[in-house]
């Protein structure tokens, strides 16, 4: 078996394909470093640095011809898709579909695709959210990933390409990046280590799921496994406000000082938890 995992250099992408590795099975990346990092990239790997809005990655498909591909790559910043739409679609959108019609030409098996629960659902009406909630996204990243899980379902209806779409929470550990906007495990821990106050965005009340990135990747592998298809939410069902967020941080790290709170930002939801049931049955 062969696969081909996007993003493979980033934050989530590089724990699959350390997990594929382990398991022996052959794994190439496709990633153009943009926030990836070339020290993730597992050396057993076979690495093409290139972008999935280039018609180029059509060689890369040809020579790799991938059983299963894992899309991970994308523009990831909620707060990016909201300064910049038009990049956010041109990478979320237009770079997605691009890695879907190579899965298409070169007959892969299944696509297994990096949604978003905590972006696609916008103001919850119910706790934790199953997957048939309304999707009312409150951002163009949150559009985008709604946008692709529905190209997924079309190719899957017309021809017959099975895929699953995993609809992360928060995800959080290591080689998360605490220098992007994105990340507030990774940046609370890292401005307490450097001795700088921390920024809670708004007054830290806005709750989120943080889901492990062991879990996430332990979620890829068993969606590539098992003979699943659709939608699957991963989360823990557990909420957890910033405010509640800091102090288990601050408790567990023995900071000593106190927080700061910035402007609320514009594009995020009040209240996220996932209710990740329906991934554990099946
Ligand atoms: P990340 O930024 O670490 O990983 C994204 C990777 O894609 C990076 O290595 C980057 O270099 C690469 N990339 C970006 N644009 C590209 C392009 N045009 N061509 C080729 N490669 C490109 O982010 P992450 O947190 O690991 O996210 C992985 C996936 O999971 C993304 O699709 C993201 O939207 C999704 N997701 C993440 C979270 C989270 O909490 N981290 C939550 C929900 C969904």
């Amino acid at each position: 078996m062969k696969i081909l995992v996007t993003g493979g250099a980033g934050f989530i992408g590089s724990q699959i394909v350390d997990a594929l590795i382990e398991k022996g099975i052959r794994t190439a990346i496709i990633d153009n470093l943009s926030t990836g990092k070339k020290e993730n990239i597992n050396p057993k790997a076979t690495f093409y640095q290139a972008d999935i809005r280039d018609k180029a990655i059509k060689e890369i498909f040809e020579k790799e011809r991938p059983d299963i591909v894992f899309h991970e790559a994308a523009q990831a910043s909620v707060r990016l898709s909201v300064a910049d739409p038009c990049m956010d679609a041109d990478i979320n959108i237009v770079g997605s579909l691009n890695i879907i019609e190579n899965c298409r030409v070169y007959g892969v098996k299944k696509i297994i695709f990096a949604s978003s629960g905590g972006a696609i659902y916008g103001e919850q009406e119910s706790f934790p959210a199953p997957e048939p909630h309304p999707t009312r996204p409150l951002s163009p990243y949150g559009a985008a990933k709604l946008s692709i899980e529905h190209y997924l379902e079309y190719y899957r209806l017309v021809f017959g390409i099975p895929y699953v779409a995993l609809r992360y929470s928060n995800v959080y550990g290591p080689r998360q990046d605490p220098f992007g906007e994105a990340g507030v495990v990774a940046i609370f821990t890292s401005q307490m280590l450097r001795g700088e106050t921390p920024t809670v965005n708004g007054d830290g009340g806005k709750t989120r799921d943080y889901v492990f990135v062991k879990d996430v990747v332990a979620a890829n592998i068993a969606a590539m496994e098992k003979e699943v298809s659709g939608v699957f939410n991963i989360g823990t069902g557990k909420e957890t406000s910033v405010n509640g967020l800091y102090e288990i941080i601050k408790n567990k790290a023995g900071y000593p000082g106190d927080k700061k709170h910035g402007p609320a930002k514009t594009g995020e939801q009040y209240r996220s938890v996932l209710d990740a049931s329906l991934a554990k049955k099946d």
